[in-house]
């Protein structure tokens, strides 16, 4: 493994001004809503200004003040190399120089396609730009493939923000649902049935009542939406089960997990093992190095229903942009079994380092993972579903945050994120990480309130 070069300088340094960074924002909220293009990066679940990224380097982000930071979010987890990877800016930029969009096949997608069937159960595979696309094409391809129209999902699960998915669950736990946010039609959600993750009996539930009518579940092979919640053991597998019983699709989203958690994602953590295989696939972020690229694929018959070959229709001018796939395959590349070795090398030396630091400030929490993803939920008890999740305290996980930040460590901010590491998070990233965390520690503390400890 060769990884990225870490930028210079010392995260030891403290934060001395955020002024360029506040005055962008500014700049930014007077011609974009909330100043961001997705909305975790205001910062508001954690309050303070939002870091406007002047360049990055390996395991660095370096901000719009020049104030240097060892990044945790690696752009929500495309940035498995770290950043700027020298071979893939060069992939990037000598694809660039040969046209940057054709709208027509080229060699690097058939290339990309094939490295991506080459580690993963797929079959057949459609590059597409956004994961939010991917999941919105295979539960049409489901539907479409089955003739049936409901889909079944996971409160806490996140799929991208495609209209029927954005559904918060009723009150019973087979009824079906409202719209999670205003501007989605009742009529987008009122197919979709919301259930509480990790629960077999709610699933076994919904499929006795509504089986004959799913078209397909959809669930986060290991979800990292609402931090990392990990399957209990053999809960993949009773979904595939479940899904083949009533002849439903069982559609695996593999957009956090896939080449992250394992050259073959989460199913090549634990699919190949338990022995499931889903019906449809998503990937995304680390299949694009950084770009736009993502993907859904799986069973050749099903996706043999797909346009050209089948009726069900699927488009994009931009899909399987030269530059994207350029990135894609770079990245997958270099992504070696070497690589997954120091990442889960990374993360064992995090993830204890962080629970020790709380303890010893008295914090009360919990960490979980996902292969080398892993967060901190600041709750006394282990977390099995969105429901534990939301028990986490956000005040603390804001002061923790802020304290990172001000030490130089760019964590997600947000209670309810996964925190990623990369191949170019090298000692001196580790140890930065490492120095800053006592004192957010007692920060979290401070910031819990007084009852607390009652
Ligand atoms: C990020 C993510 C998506 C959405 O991908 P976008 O590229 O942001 O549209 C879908 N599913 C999962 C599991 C994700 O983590």
């Amino acid at each position: 493994m060769t990884p990225a070069p870490s930028g210079p300088g010392s995260a030891t340094r403290p934060t001395t001004s955020v002024r360029r960074s506040a005055e962008l924002f500014d700049r930014a909220r007077a011609v974009t809503p909330g100043g961001v293009n997705s909305p975790v990066r205001a910062f508001n679940a954690v309050g303070g200004t939002p870091r406007f990224v002047a360049s990055a380097q390996g395991a660095w982000l370096t901000d719009a003040d020049g104030n240097e930071y060892v990044d945790l979010v690696g752009s929500w987890g495309p940035m498995l190399l770290g950043h700027a990877h020298p071979e893939v800016v060069a992939a990037v930029q000598a694809a660039a120089a040969r046209g940057t969009s054709y709208g027509t096949p080229t060699e690097g997608e058939v290339a990309l396609v094939e490295e991506i069937i080459d580690r993963t159960p797929v079959e057949r595979l459609r590059l597409v730009s956004s994961g939010t696309e991917a999941t919105m094409s295979a539960i049409r391809l489901a539907r479409g493939f089955t003739g049936r129209d409901v889909v079944v999902k996971f409160a806490g699960c996140y799929h991208g923000h495609l209209d029927a998915l954005l559904a918060s669950a009723g009150s019973g736990l087979t009824t079906f649902s409202i719209p999670g946010t205003p501007g989605v039609p009742a009529s987008s959600t009122e197919l979709t049935l919301v259930l509480p993750y990790n629960d077999r009996a709610a699933v076994e539930a919904a499929f006795a009542e509504h089986g004959d009518r799913i078209a397909c579940l959809i669930t986060e092979a290991a979800p990292g939406n609402m931090g990392v919640v990990p399957p209990e053991p053999g809960f993949n597998a009773f979904l595939a089960d479940t899904c083949r019983r009533y002849g439903a699709l069982f559609v695996s989203d593999e957009v956090m997990t896939g080449f992250r958690v394992s050259r073959s994602g989460q199913w090549g953590t634990d699919g190949a093992a338990e022995g499931w295989r889903p019906d449809l696939m998503t990937f995304g972020k680390v299949m694009g190095g950084g770009l736009p690229a993502a993907a859904f694929g799986g069973r050749a018959d099903v996706m043999h229903h797909l346009a050209p070959e089948g009726p069900v229709y699927q488009a994009g001018t931009l899909s399987g942009n030269p530059l994207a796939t350029a990135a894609g395959l770079a990245t997958l590349r270099l992504a070696t079994p070497e690589v997954y070795d120091h990442l889960a090398g990374v993360a064992d030396v995090l993830r204890p380092a962080v629970s020790e630091a709380l303890t010893a400030a008295g914090v009360p929490h919990v960490v979980q993972s996902t292969g080398s993803m892993f967060s901190v939920f600041l709750t006394d008890e282990p977390v099995r579903d969105f429901a534990g999740a939301s028990r986490t305290d956000v005040a603390a996980y804001a002061a923790f945050f802020h304290a990172m930040l001000d030490r130089g460590v760019h964590l997600p901010p947000s209670a309810f994120e996964a925190w990623f590491v990369s191949a170019a998070h090298d000692d001196r990233a580790v140890q930065a990480v490492l120095d800053a965390l006592p004192a957010a520690a007692q920060a979290a503390a401070a910031a819990r309130p007084a009852e607390a400890d009652q």
